[in-house]
């Protein structure tokens, strides 16, 4: 299942389905393409996205999820170099 954050009052529950620690999700960067993190990136609470929740987030359990639903979608998706291989 797919789950969405997009605005500030989502963050505090972005925040603890981060704080669990599995899972992956993707982050907007532009309207046409999204970054894939895995719930770990070392990026999580060092950027600025995650005070300040201004960009959505969708998150799921496993990767193929995201890249399904990403295709299905339309979006360019890249991966994040620092938290995936
Ligand atoms: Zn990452």
């Amino acid at each position: 299942m797919i789950k969405l954050f997009w605005t500030q009052d989502d963050l505090d529950a972005f925040n603890i389905w981060a704080g669990e620690g599995t899972g992956f999700y993707l982050n907007q960067r532009s309207r046409e393409e999204v970054m894939l993190h895995s719930a770990t990136c070392p990026h999580y609470g060092i950027g600025d996205n995650f005070e300040n929740l201004s960009k959505s987030k969708w998150a799921a359990e496993t990767q193929d999820e995201l890249n399904e639903w990403a295709m299905k979608n339309g979006w360019n998706q890249i991966l994040c170099k620092d938290c995936l291989k």
